[in-house]
């Protein structure tokens, strides 16, 4: 099927490809068009570049740093990013826990975390898979106990990819055993620097270091109170059930 674009449409794409012919550094072109792994500090030097224009958050309610794009002008960007080998926006924290932070979290959460998700000033990483625990993910066997304002963290997460850079890492949890596997399950908000935390790399067949195990030894993570950095867990036992 061949697309006709509208005039309006057509100007949006001269526009994208004006910004990337002028914004995008030649040497992320270059490494990531040829399909070279680029480094923590390309990706964040590119998604600053986008964030300073107002474009990292395609996606997102206009109010909170989102574009107000139609999907055709999602579309467009998408395909002259890639035509001009513009890197993906790394997913974990725009695309993956933000939305989630924006339907469920408190207005602290909001402010705590989504300002530095637009801004690729705090780096995260997604903490589902576990050993015995990938396609049949409500098998998982990490453990959070309810101490007083915290949870405490015991377990392994694996696959873990770009890990070695998160700040922060979304992750779910083991918080009951009782009932079917796929309920007693939470979703928690987990800073990388507390103590207990390990973070060990999987060579991947081409020796690079994309993916990890993270092991939790008693995690302390708060409930409700904000940390200094991190902050409270997200408990989405909390959330009404869907209708
Ligand atoms: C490069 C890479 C990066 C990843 N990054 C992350 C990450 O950042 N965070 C994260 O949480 N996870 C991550 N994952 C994990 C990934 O998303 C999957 O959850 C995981 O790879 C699947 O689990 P498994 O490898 O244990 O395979 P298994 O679930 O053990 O599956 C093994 C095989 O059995 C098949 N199979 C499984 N169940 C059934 C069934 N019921 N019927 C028929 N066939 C079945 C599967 O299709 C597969 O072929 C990553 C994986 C890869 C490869």
């Amino acid at each position: 099927m061949e697309l006709v674009l509208s005039p309006e449409d057509e100007a949006f794409r001269q526009e994208v490809r004006a910004f990337l012919a002028a914004n995008l550094p030649a040497d992320i072109a270059a490494k990531s068009g040829s399909g070279f792994r680029l480094a923590k500090n390309d990706h964040v030097r590119w998604q600053k570049i986008l964030h300073a224009k107002g474009w990292i958050a395609p996606n997102w309610p206009v109010e909170l740093g989102g574009t107000g794009w139609t999907a055709m002008q999602k579309h467009i960007f998408d395909e002259e990013c890639a035509a001009a080998g513009a890197p993906m926006v790394i997913p974990f924290g725009v695309s993956m826990v933000a939305p989630v932070i924006i339907a469920f979290g408190s207005q602290a959460q909001k402010d705590r975390y989504l300002p530095r998700i637009l801004s690729s000033d705090e780096w995260w990483c997604q903490g589902y898979s576990e050993p015995g625990a990938g396609s049949d993910l409500a098998s998982l066997r990490t453990k959070a106990v309810r101490d007083g304002d915290h949870y405490v963290v015991t377990g392994q997460k694996t696959w873990t990819t770009l890990a070695q850079h998160a700040d922060m890492m979304f992750t779910l949890v083991r918080t009951a055993d009782t009932g079917k596997k796929q309920e007693g399950i939470t979703f928690l908000l987990i800073d990388m620097t507390s103590p207990g935390i390990s973070v060990q790399p999987i060579t991947t067949i081409d020796g690079s270091r994309e993916i990890n195990s993270v092991f939790l030894d008693a995690v302390r993570v708060p409930v409700a109170e904000p940390r200094r950095r991190g902050g409270p867990g997200l408990d989405l036992r909390q959330v009404p059930a869907r209708p």
